[in-house]
Order: structure tokens, then C-alpha cells, then sequence
């Protein structure tokens, strides 16, 4: 399985200064740094899995995005995994996983398997990330599964329609909630963040070994 870690704000061509939110000192996008080079490094130890991070020396997942969605949609399956690692702003206690479910334009498979797939690593991703960091994952189309499916005109729907695999806007924490930026700041969450990526891919990857929607 390939993965995608795809940091937010940074190597835009577009707006180069752009790192996301502010507070106390730090800008969203060093968190999000952090995090996704941590997890890139617990991955990459990982025999079945092929795991790729933003880098602008390589000319990979860098660029406005929707040149890393056609990166993605380049040599990615249909079983990968995209996720665009960013934070969230606004002084709330809860994780975000936003998706669109089952959008494709040209359907490499159907719009129902998609969106099961989709679904199910929404699903694994939320579990690992309530249970690493021992906080709520909201989900504001409220149909109870713990994935955000964005409409059109939500923040990040153009963002992460048109991907071939899952792909997902991930804010497991606000920069600007007290208590969530000491823990980014000291390191805690960043680990936990980390590994809540690291061991969704391997659920999410023992998944589709095991058969996945097939089984
Ligand atoms: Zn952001």
C-alpha cells in the first residue's frame, strides 16, 4: 500500500509565505511538519508499505494541491491513502477527518465501493486517533460514522474531491486550544499524532490484505 502524508500550507506556488494558523510563536504547519515526519519515519519501517511525504527537493506532493492530487492520482491505487496533515484554529476540543465521500470524475470504481473504502479508513483513522490522543472526533454531517463528508462550499472540498483512493483533510488538534498546543509544544502529541497515523495504515493495510469491502 502507498500513502500519501501531504503537508498543508507549506510549498504552495501560489502563496509560498502560507504555514496555516498562528499562535504563541508557532505556525500550524510546524506541528504539522513534525507530525507527518514522525510518522514518515515509523512508516518507512514498514516492509508493505510505500509511504511518501511532501518534498521539495524530490518535487513530490509539493505545489498548489491540486498538482499533488494529480501526483496522487498518478501513481496511486485505488487502495492507497492521501492525507493532507494539517490543525485546526478556533479554540475547540475535538479531532477533524474530512473527506469526499465517493467523488470521482472519471469512475475507476464505483461510486458505492468508493465511498465503503473511504468509509472504512475514515473509520480506522478516527478509532486510532481518539485512542492516541484520547479525544472526540467530530462529525458534522452527523451520520455517525466519525468522517466529515464536505459538500460543496465547505473549507476543503475542492481540496480533497477528484482523488482516485481515500483521501482525507486531517486536524487531530486546535494550534490555539490551551491544553492541545502545550502537548503539541512539548512533544506528547506530536508522537501520538504520529502513531495514530502509523497504526492506521497498518489496520488499514491488514484490511485490504484481508479482503477488505470484498470479504
Ligand atoms: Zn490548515
Amino acid at each position: 500500500m502507498k500513502v500519501a502524508l501531504d503537508i498543508g500550507h507549506l510549498y504552495k506556488d501560489s502563496n509560498k509565505d502560507d504555514k496555516g494558523a498562528f499562535y504563541q510563536g508557532f505556525y500550524e504547519a510546524d506541528f504539522a511538519l513534525m507530525y507527518a515526519k514522525k510518522a514518515y519515519e515509523l512508516l518507512k519501517t514498514e516492509h508493505s508499505i510505500e509511504v511518501f511525504i511532501s518534498d521539495p527537493t524530490k518535487n513530490i506532493l509539493v505545489g498548489d494541491y491540486w498538482k499533488r492530487r494529480n501526483w496522487v492520482n498518478q501513481n496511486f491505487n485505488e487502495n492507497d491513502l492521501y492525507i493532507q496533515c494539517h490543525l485546526n484554529s478556533g479554540k475547540g476540543n475535538y479531532a477533524l477527518i474530512m473527506s469526499v465521500l465517493g467523488y470521482l470524475d472519471d469512475k475507476i470504481i464505483s461510486q458505492n465501493e468508493l465511498t465503503k473504502i473511504e468509509t472504512a479508513y475514515g473509520q480506522i483513522l478516527s478509532n486510532n486517533t481518539m485512542k492516541f490522543l484520547g479525544i472526540s472526533v467530530k462529525d458534522f454531517d452527523e451520520s455517525k460514522d466519525t468522517i466529515w463528508n464536505l459538500k460543496e462550499g465547505d473549507r476543503g472540498y475542492d481540496i480533497v474531491k477528484k482523488f482516485k483512493c481515500p483521501a482525507f483533510i486531517y486536524e487531530p488538534a486546535f494550534i490555539d486550544n490551551v491544553i492541545h498546543f502545550s502537548l503539541l509544544k512539548d512533544g506528547t502529541w506530536i508522537d501520538a499524532i504520529a502513531k495514530a497515523i502509523w497504526k492506521s495504515c497498518i489496520e488499514i493495510n491488514q484490511w485490504i490484505q484481508s479482503g477488505g469491502t470484498k470479504k
